[in-house]
């Protein structure tokens, strides 16, 4: 689906972020109070992440388990469509098949529709501002109607046909079953017959518009569709509110619709009967697109007021559609598309089919003119980069949804045009990886169709035709306040448990700028993509949970990702990297230069810094996540040879730092800390007091305090005072006197007196 509230809440949650900034964090160079750190390397990187083991399942590695078994619902669909009052009466054949283990007494069903009855659930939970769902307060009979459920059987050889009893709870419908349905591989037939009216703006997925040559139909939760039975919750039956979306299960399709013979009819898979349904004319045109890199008019805005561009005689026709092995089915209808089509090349060399219908209001090539130009080179990257698209077609309708995805259709905004209808048909076609082929559960966790989408989209945009629309790289340091806002949920929120204003951020923006982040700036390109790719291929057509997708990331790139996950999915944690102090060795800028950093917020992240000298050369530090496993603030030694002019902390602003007040050091601006000249404590000192000998040297600038061999550990001392030194690790402080032979060592409220020897 559209993200259509992204740039709404942008501004609204940036200038809110502002705000927050100035309060929490005054910048460096100020007399404030110095910052103290939230950050918790303990929870940060806390083991025992995933809170179960793998299964037989779903395996520790992230893939399907050597168990793995997920069910199936094959439909035949016969349809037809009453122009006039907007209805759709249907027959539905389901064959469910049973693959799990289990035996199964009832069935539960999606009866979407209902989310336009008056009383609906989805209705009721919509606030008196409005919102994207329901169906804007038409008044009109909505709902599914329900006329007959039949278990079909054969009894001595002849098909019989038995009433089946089922219930309607709002959106779902469970159907009981006479008997049992048997565990692996038991089957059931059912038919239902079934109508609705549809609503003209169905909770922005499908919907009715008048247009000059006629209504636009896109048709969407048409037909009742099987819940999901997994190993993960049994029946998936979370209703259908709106903001949600859909979790189905995999099957073949054959569809009918019959039409009023004026129209057009389009729909996920491949028409079987062209010869039925298209002129001679425009079948010639048909195998001619399929043949071409360059979009092929099918029929043209001219023809669309032409009786002749219809095949005469008949005031309906049956359009025959096939798919296979695809999650959903939907379709469209109107006497007033131009079609238009071009050939998809596949990697494997098989061909599909781009195909455009949109009304005269959207021609040209400013807009929907290159609708099929789009959708090729979509497919074609996505089928390039991840996985090759599976169906014969894919087709873009012009319609009154934002935009909406279905297996092989999509429906777009018919007033997209430009660069607007290149991002919407990309959106809408790069759901057909995520979540048409990879099939996760979207009512649960929208960042794996939607933030997966949204991820590979960036990388399409980039590349169509050699970056026409190629936007600049992100900020992410801009986009820190937005994305890490306090006020947001957690990105692993359910969408019908967020704030409708946020879905657009977490769902989509957040989760694809951490896959961003992720493969840019911690695992690299190649090893993200190969891991990215491997979770494409594992979950095809199968039902991945959110860790099967992190323990695939993990086991693919060898990474423990456990911080990533936590600080950015798993909570809405913000970052906060800052320079403290830095000095010179021994006060001489040609031994080099201790920086100190600190990490003020409860994200960990790589450090990358930039440090220019006054010379002018630049170079770059990286420091990986480690650091702070074990440590708030660090300090390290950089090799340069000259006084430093600049250190700068992130200078691509790749990571969400939400205080980039404290990543600058400049020569001019900012404090340079002396160094204390260790050479006057250096040598060897023994004690009156107990057997200890104590050799102190320096090492990197700091103190270091080496007891003869077996006496304790080596302590790394850093000045604290006048002739005072401290050991973070052990609590041990040295105090030394003015003449700089003698010092007392503290410990544990014991003091012994050393001497140099
Ligand atoms: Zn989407």
């Amino acid at each position: 689906m559209k993200n259509n509230q992204f740039k709404a809440s942008f501004l609204a949650l940036f200038l809110g972020g502002m705000g927050l900034q100035a309060q929490e964090h005054p910048p460096v160079g100020t007399t404030a109070v110095k910052a103290t750190s939230k950050y918790d390397y303990q929870a940060a990187f806390a083991p025992n992440f995933y809170t179960k083991n793998g299964t037989d399942t779903h395996s520790a590695s992230g893939q399907p388990g050597a168990k793995y078994w997920q069910n199936k619902a094959d439909y035949q669909l016969s349809a037809t469509l009453n122009e006039k009052n907007n209805e759709i009466i249907g027959t539905e054949i389901l064959t469910y098949t049973n693959n799990s283990p289990d035996k199964i007494s009832f069935l539960w069903m999606n009866v979407d529709q209902n989310l336009f009855k008056n009383n609906s659930r989805g209705k009721a939970v919509i606030p008196v501002t409005g919102s994207r769902n329901g169906d804007k307060g038409q008044i009109f009979d909505g709902g599914h109607k329900i006329k007959s459920i039949k278990v079909i059987a054969i009894q001595n050889g002849k098909t019989v046909e038995k009433e089946a009893k089922f219930e309607i709870i709002d959106t779902r419908m469970q159907v009981f079953l006479p008997q049992d349905l048997n565990p692996n591989g038991g089957t059931i037939k059912l038919k239902i017959e079934f109508s609705f009216i549809s609503p003209n703006f169905g909770s922005d997925r499908m919907g009715v518009m008048d247009t000059k040559n006629g209504k636009i139909f896109t048709m969407g939760q048409w037909y009742p569709r099987m819940c999901v039975y997994d190993d993960v919750k049994g029946w998936n039956t979370l209703p259908y509110l709106g903001a949600g979306e859909f979790y189905l299960e995999y099957g073949d399709f054959d569809v009918n619709i019959t039409a009023p013979a004026n129209h057009i009819v389009v729909c996920s898979g491949e028409l079987t009967n062209p010869s039925e349904v298209y002129t001679a004319d425009q079948q010639k045109r048909w195998t001619e697109a399929s043949k071409s890199d360059k979009t092929v008019i099918i029929r043209s805005a001219e023809e669309v007021t032409n009786i002749a561009s219809r095949p005469a005689g008949t005031s309906t026709l049956n359009w025959h559609f096939k798919i296979k092995n695809a999650r959903d089915v939907s379709w469209a209808s109107s006497a007033a598309f131009i079609v238009d089509a071009a050939k998809i090349n596949l990697p494997s060399g098989k061909k599909s089919l781009a195909i455009s219908a949109y009304p005269i209001e959207s021609s040209g090539q400013e807009a929907w003119g290159r609708a099929t130009e789009y959708t090729k080179s979509s497919i074609e990257n996505y089928s390039n980069h991840w996985f090759e698209y599976p169906y014969p077609a894919a087709t873009n309708v012009a319609g009154n949804e934002g935009g909406i995805e279905y297996p092989g259709i999509v429906f777009c905004d018919l007033k997209s045009k430009g660069e607007d209808l290149w991002f919407v048909t990309d959106h809408e076609f790069g759901h057909s990886w995520f979540p048409m082929i990879v099939g996760s559960n979207e009512r649960l966790f929208a960042w794996m169709d939607e933030g997966f989408n949204t991820f590979i989209n960036t990388l399409s945009k980039t590349e169509f035709n050699n970056g026409e629309y190629k936007s600049r790289p992100r900020n992410m340091q801009r986009m820190s306040q937005m994305l890490t806002n306090p006020e947001l949920e957690p990105i692993m929120t359910s969408p019908d448990g967020m704030k409708e204003a946020n879905l657009g951020l977490l769902a989509y923006e957040k989760p694809s700028s951490g896959l961003i982040m992720l493969r840019e700036q911690i695992l690299g390109k190649d090893r993200f993509d190969k891991a990215f790719r491997t979770y494409t291929e594992r979950w095809a057509f199968k039902h991945p949970t959110p860790d099967d997708f992190f323990r695939t990331m993990e086991n693919v790139s060898g990474e423990d990702l456990n911080w990533f996950w936590r600080a950015w999915f798993v909570n809405n944690w913000r970052l906060d990297q800052g320079i403290t102090k830095i000095k010179y060795l021994k006060n001489d800028p040609k031994l080099g230069v201790l920086i100190s950093i600190e990490n003020l917020e409860k994200m960990a992240m790589p450090v990358v810094m930039e440090i220019k000298t006054k010379s002018g050369a630049i170079s770059r530090v990286q420091l990986p996540v480690e650091i702070w496993q074990r440590n708030t603030a660090w300090t390290f030694l950089h090799t340069s040879t000259e006084e430093i002019e600049t250190i700068t902390i992130d200078p691509d602003h790749v990571f969400p730092d939400i205080n980039p007040a404290n990543n600058v050091w400049s020569s001019d601006k900012s404090e340079l800390e002396k160094a204390v000249i260790l050479d006057t404590y250096l040598g060897n000192y023994t004690s009156k007091q107990i057997p200890v000998k104590i050799t102190l040297t320096e090492e990197n600038g700091a103190l270091v305090g080496t007891p003869e061999e077996g006496q304790g550990p080596k302590l790394s001392f850093e000045s604290i005072g006048k002739d005072k030194f401290g050991a973070e690790q052990g609590g041990v402080e040295l105090q030394f006197n003015e003449s700089k032979n003698e010092f007392t060592l503290k410990m544990r409220g014991q003091e012994f007196l050393f001497t140099k020897v």
